[in-house]
């Protein structure tokens, strides 16, 4: 088992704070050996004062991302403390990956606490109705799962600038419903390619 708590791609720098997430999508990382290229199951969670000393100084990238084998969502504390401090002291962009589940599964507000820390959030929509998502994500969260979804994806809108959404093209994938859905939610459609971050 390592520890990367941050490991850089390109020109961005990726923050790994939990292994935890309510799903087992079909499609994720975590079942692909390969994976990123490092190693991100950790053996335990960082503190945010680990996570800062992991990134060191960010000022050379374009985007510091939170993501990691599971929902750093989960952990909204560790990214809030985090995304403060690195915005403070280098005026960074930031990113959140995320299920957008975490509010659901904690039954918590979270994204108040984002706003003016989180430049973008990046959504998976995985999917453009209910029961397929339900097919591809198996959420422990169960039929709660989807609408939980698309009410976070709009409510952040009101809190983060930019809203992104994603699906995977998966074998047999049709992007129109998915895109019409990104329309009335308001947001961008981003499509992944299977087994793609
Ligand atoms: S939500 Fe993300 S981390 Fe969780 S199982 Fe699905 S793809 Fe993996």
């Amino acid at each position: 088992m390592g520890n990367v708590f941050a490991y850089p791609l390109e020109d961005r720098l990726y923050l790994n704070l939990t292994n935890q997430c309510p799903n087992r999508c079909v499609f994720c990382i975590r079942n692909n050996e390969k994976g990123v290229g490092y190693d991100l199951w950790l053996d335990r969670e960082p503190s945010a004062e680990e996570v800062l000393a992991a990134a060191g100084d960010v000022s050379a990238y374009r985007e510091v991302v939170f993501c990691g084998y599971g929902e750093p969502l989960i952990r909204w504390e560790v990214v809030v403390a985090v995304a403060g401090a690195l915005k403070a002291r280098y005026g960074v962009k930031i990113r959140v990956n995320t299920n957008g589940l975490a509010e659901a599964f904690l039954k918590q507000r979270i994204l108040p606490r984002l706003q003016g820390l989180v430049d973008t959030i990046s959504i998976s929509l995985n999917a453009a109705d209910a029961d397929t998502y339900d097919r591809l994500c198996h959420s422990c969260l169960g039929p709660e799962a989807y609408p939980a979804l698309l009410s976070f994806i709009r409510e952040s809108k009101v809190y983060i600038p930019r809203v992104v959404v994603s699906v995977v093209e998966i074998p047999g994938f049709d992007p129109e419903p998915a895109r019409k859905l990104a329309e009335e939610l308001g947001v961008e459609l981003r499509i992944r390619s299977y087994l793609q971050e």
